[in-house]
């Protein structure tokens, strides 16, 4: 291995020599704990067993089980069935949730001749599971209103924001017109929300073949890919506005919480909306006339990409159930010894559209081996010294509804206890992936560092490493993948079951998961199925023992620490990354509106246009003002300075010395609500259901991080005043964050309490 000197250099940062795996530090443990804490992680890889994830996932993935079908009840019981036979006290947490299945679903071309898109994904002899038609969820987009409209069709490609745009620059008004829109480049909840705010009466959204079909790979069942009946099933939830019930945001959706009336729900769309597969697409796509697209709109069906409007004319009528039904989230809880009051929370969801083996099936039986192997060894006398909280989610497919309602319902008690959430959801062969809180880092890198790449032999940070370098687009991000010490972890927006606890209730959280070698195009369609997942996701099951390895890890290192394993000198230059970014965006801004007047001004857009081709030059804009940063710059170098101060004093901790155990409980108290701070009660600009003021989903791309989103999305939506005032909030914010790292940094070093 080419690699193990540089490496070994770099982790151990301060030796040349091999150590062994017991002698590697572990954040927050002292020596002798490390130590241990590396035997105990040993017995835990021991316990793993492949042939029972396999079977766990072979039965829970047996029937579709969709939110609210028997099969989801069943499961639910099953599963805590289980985590009772590994000694955690379990119940099931019911919440009563909004769910709207379809009644009656219409998608037809009426001219310029007649097609009835068929809305169906027939079983195939290869996948056992497929044929189950009469429990299987149609094809179709959750909290799409009822509908029934007719007019002419426009493509406008991913239906994001600058689409719309450039549909302008071509003289395509959306107006009373059907959209159709294919998946990707947003999040999918954001193309009825764009549509309707352009003035759009329906919307469309499929899978082109380029994204995902025959043009990524051969299409199943001979390869992994979507064929041409394969359908995207999803949540069109406005869930940037905020995720959960639709009728109770907020608060939890116990059986008498007070709900709203349907007609008041923010996020069920304003426009009817339904997914449908290339099949289904191409006669449509092939009527349209107008302008030729955009070479970057063009997809990989065997046509001339068109914009219209029309000739096509297409006619949509959707009804929905729109009925109440429960949400059964599964709790089991291991409780700590002497810090028994921190709880270490784990989950992953259990419902899924259709069968769903990859997801979320395959992250859930992850979880639930780890849940086992730590099981047995509490059985064995070992005790963890915080509590270890399982939690198997149901109706996450719907927009995060069994994890929002619990965040909700239990915010208090998470706001005093909890010290650290740790998410995951599909899970399939391939590289570490790990998003989340950049106090974490190194927690995170530490855990790579130990885990066994199953395929590679070295451990999974090394193959991580490799892949970054082999990958990097630059000498500088090649380098950084070389010599930087720590992972980076993503930051997280939205797309999983972190966000209510993240975003709303300020628990630093974490996603981690394996992918990247699996083969996709089953995603919410009937076929992601056992069958499919023993093909191409993780035949060996490997990644699933990896995966629990991982996140057994994570749990077990945040569980019985000296000290919880938080540090943020990586966090605060994490921030100062960010506000470069930001100071970029605005000067870019500024730059481009002024580079675009001028050519306004000198009429280059229309000269420069062809004549035989409608072109409508963009209008001007008003000059883009200076912002002023100062504030942010001086809160995050306020917090470097703090952060560096408590990593130095942290580092004496823990200790043997002889009342070392109560400063360092003393200690956790403060770190366990420090992302506390980070959030305010009041929310976003527009949407105070998310808190968080440094992550969050994007209000126009969905599951797409905004960092520092006050500012950024200001920035992007050219709301010059409010960027100014949210780089004040934020500053603030920044600032009352530093202090309580001071207030940590004083009790490291003995001197408060
Ligand atoms: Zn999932």
């Amino acid at each position: 291995m080419k690699h193990s000197l540089a490496l070994l250099t770099f982790i151990a940062g301060t030796t040349l020599f091999a150590q062994t795996t017991t002698d590697k530090p572990i954040l927050g443990f002292t020596p002798a704990n490390a130590a241990k804490e590396h035997a105990l992680e040993a017995q835990l890889d021991a316990k793993l067993n492949r042939d029972e994830l396999r079977a766990w996932m072979q039965r829970l993935s047996a029937r579709p089980h969709h939110l609210g079908s028997d099969y989801d009840r069943d499961n639910a019981e099953y599963i805590a069935s289980l985590y009772r036979s590994f000694g955690y006290d379990t119940h099931i947490e019911e919440f009563q949730v909004l769910f709207p299945t379809p009644k009656k679903r219409v998608v037809e071309l009426i001219a310029p001749e007649r097609f009835t898109a068929k809305l169906f994904e027939p079983p195939i002899k290869e996948d056992a599971t497929s044929g189950q038609t009469s429990e299987q969820l149609p094809v179709y987009n959750a909290y799409s209103i009822d509908g029934d409209v007719t007019g002419d069709l426009v493509y406008v490609n991913y239906g994001v924001p600058a689409d719309y745009e450039e549909l302008d620059r071509h003289g395509v008004d959306v107006k009373g017109k059907i959209v159709i829109a294919r998946y990707g480049g947003s999040w999918r909840g954001i193309k009825p929300k764009v549509a309707a705010e352009h003035g759009a009466i329906g919307c469309i959204i499929y899978s082109d073949p380029r994204d995902d079909g025959y043009f990524q790979g051969d299409v199943y069942p001979k390869g992994a890919y979507r064929s041409e009946n394969g359908a995207q099933r999803g949540s069109v939830m406005d869930m940037p506005i905020h995720p959960g019930d639709p009728l109770t945001p907020g608060v939890g959706a116990t059986a008498n919480a007070k709900r709203l009336d349907r007609k008041d729900a923010e996020v069920i769309t304003k426009i009817p909306v339904l997914p449908i597969s290339y099949g289904d697409a191409l006669p449509l796509l092939r009527n349209l006339g107008g302008a030729v697209a955009p070479p970057d709109w063009r997809g990989a069906l065997p046509i001339t990409y068109h914009i219209g409007p029309g000739p096509a004319r297409v006619h949509m009528q959707l009804e929905f159930d729109w009925k109440i039904v429960p949400a059964r989230d599964i709790i089991a809880r291991l409780a700590g010894s002497d810090r028994a009051d921190q709880w270490v929370i784990r989950g992953n969801h259990h419902d899924a559209w259709v069968n769903g083996a990859n997801d979320p099936i395959s992250g859930q039986v992850a979880m639930l081996e780890e849940a086992r192997a730590i099981g047995e060894l509490a059985k064995t006398g070992w005790r963890p010294k915080r509590t270890i909280i399982y939690c198997s989610w149901d109706g996450e497919e719907e927009g995060l509804l069994g994890s929002t309602e619990f965040a909700e319902q239990h915010g208090d008690e998470l706001r005093q206890h909890a010290a650290v959430y740790i998410n995951s959801d599909s899970n399939s062969r391939g590289f570490l992936g790990a998003g989340g809180s950049h106090t974490l880092e190194r927690l995170m890198t530490q855990v790579a560092r130990d885990v066994n790449d199953p395929e590679r032999n070295v451990s999974v940070l090394e193959r991580l490493r490799d892949r970054e370098q082999v990958l990097a687009r630059t000498p500088e991000l090649r380098k950084e993948a070389r010599e930087r010490a720590l992972i980076r972890l993503e930051a997280l927006g939205s797309g999983s079951d972190w966000t209510p606890f993240l975003q709303h209730v300020g628990v630093a959280s974490m996603n981690v998961g394996y992918g990247g070698e699996g083969e996709g195009g089953s995603y919410h369609s009937v076929y992601d199925s056992f069958d499919h997942y023993v093909r191409f996701s993780d035949p060996g099951f490997q990644y699933e023992v990896a995966q629990a390895e991982t996140t057994g890890r994570l749990v077990l290192r945040l569980a019985s620490a000296d000290v919880l394993p938080i540090e943020f000198t990586t966090f605060a230059d994490t921030l100062s990354r960010y506000l470069e970014e930001l100071t970029k965006l605005s000067q870019n801004a500024r730059s481009e509106n002024e580079e675009r007047n001028r050519l306004i001004r000198e009429h280059a857009y229309e000269i420069a246009a062809d004549p035989t081709k409608t072109y409508v030059p963009p209008k001007p804009e008003p000059p883009v003002p200076f912002l002023n940063f100062a504030p942010l710059q001086n809160a995050i170098s306020k917090l470097q300075r703090s952060a560096h101060d408590y990593d130095r004093a942290a580092a004496s901790l823990p200790s043997d010395a002889p009342n070392a155990s109560v400063r360092e409980a003393a200690l956790d108290q403060a770190l366990m609500h420090i992302e506390q701070a980070l959030t305010l009660p009041e929310g976003l600009p527009r949407r105070p259901w998310f808190r968080h003021q440094i992550y969050a989903p994007g209000f126009y791309t969905g599951y797409g991080v905004k960092t520092i989103p006050g500012v950024r999305e200001a920035i992007e939506q050219k709301q010059w005043n409010e960027a100014n005032q949210q780089i004040e909030v934020v500053a603030k914010v920044i600032e009352s964050y530093a202090a309580q790292v001071d207030r940590a940094a004083e009790i490291a070093k003995g001197r408060s309490q």
